[in-house]
C-alpha cells in the first residue's frame, strides 16, 4: 500500500504515520531522514545533497523527488510505504506523479488529517513539558493535578523552545500557502480520505485502519 499523509503541522499526521508503518509493516519515509541517510552513507545523492547544503542553496524539487524515488525502490518498500512530509508542494507532486507513473506505480491513498487552524494553535499554545522528567501535558486537554507542577516528579512545567507559537504560526501560513493545495490536487485523482482530527488519537486511528483495511 502506497500512502501519502496530508495535514498541517501539529495535526498528528506524523504520529499516525509512525503507527501505520508499525502495524502495516511498511517504512515511514520522511525527506529529512532520507537526506541524513544518504549523507551518512556517502551515496551519490548524499554528495549532491551535501553540496546544496554547503552552498546554502534551496534544494530543487527535482532533487528532492529523486531522493524519494530512490528510497521507495529499496527492498523494504516492496509492500508499500507511507510518505510523511512529501510532497510538500504542487510542483513536487507533479514531478513525483510523473516519475512513479513512468515506473508503472501509483499512490493508493492520501490520508488527510483535518483540523482547523484555531484548534491547531490552541493545541500548540497549551503544550507544557516537565523540565525535570520530560512528561508531556496540556493546560486544557491534559492538565496536571496542580497547575505548573508535574504529577510524576513534582518538577516545573515549562513551554518547550520548539513550541514557540510564532514559529508555529509561520509554519501554518506556509502550509496553507504551499502544501494545502495538494488536497484538491489529490482529490481530483480520487485519492483523498479525510480523517477528523478533532476526534483524538484513538478514534482517528480506528478511522485510518478502517480505510486502509478496505483498500487491501
Ligand atoms: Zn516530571
Amino acid at each position: 500500500m502506497n500512502i501519502i499523509m496530508l495535514g498541517a503541522p501539529g495535526s498528528g499526521k506524523g504520529t499516525q504515520a509512525t503507527r501505520i508503518a508499525d502495524v502495516y509493516n511498511i517504512p515511514h519515509i520522511s525527506t529529512g531522514d532520507i537526506f541524513r541517510e544518504n549523507i551518512k552513507n556517502g551515496t551519490e545523492l548524499g554528495k549532491r545533497a551535501q553540496e546544496y547544503m554547503d552552498k546554502g542553496e534551496l534544494v530543487p524539487d527535482e532533487f528532492v523527488c529523486d531522493l524519494v524515488i530512490d528510497r521507495i525502490h529499496h527492498d523494504d518498500c516492496a509492500n508499500g510505504y507511507v510518505l510523511d512530509g512529501f510532497p510538500r508542494t504542487i510542483p513536487q507532486a507533479e514531478i513525483f506523479d510523473k516519475a512513479i507513473a513512468n515506473a508503472g506505480e501509483k499512490i493508493d491513498v492520501a490520508l488527510l488529517m483535518e483540523l482547523e487552524d484555531e484548534i491547531l494553535i490552541e493545541r500548540m499554545e497549551g503544550r507544557r513539558v516537565c523540565a525535570k522528567c520530560g512528561a508531556g501535558y496540556h493546560v486544557k486537554n491534559m492538565p496536571s493535578k496542580v497547575e505548573g507542577i508535574c504529577d510524576e516528579c513534582g518538577g516545573e512545567l515549562i513551554i518547550r523552545k520548539d513550541d514557540n507559537i510564532e514559529t508555529f504560526k509561520n509554519r501554518l501560513v506556509e502550509y496553507n500557502e504551499k502544501t494545502a493545495p495538494l488536497v484538491p490536487y489529490y482529490e481530483k485523482q480520487g485519492l483523498v480520505k479525510k480523517i477528523d482530527g478533532k476526534k483524538g488519537l484513538e478514534p482517528c486511528w480506528a478511522d485510518i485502519t478502517g480505510i486502509l483495511d478496505s483498500l487491501k
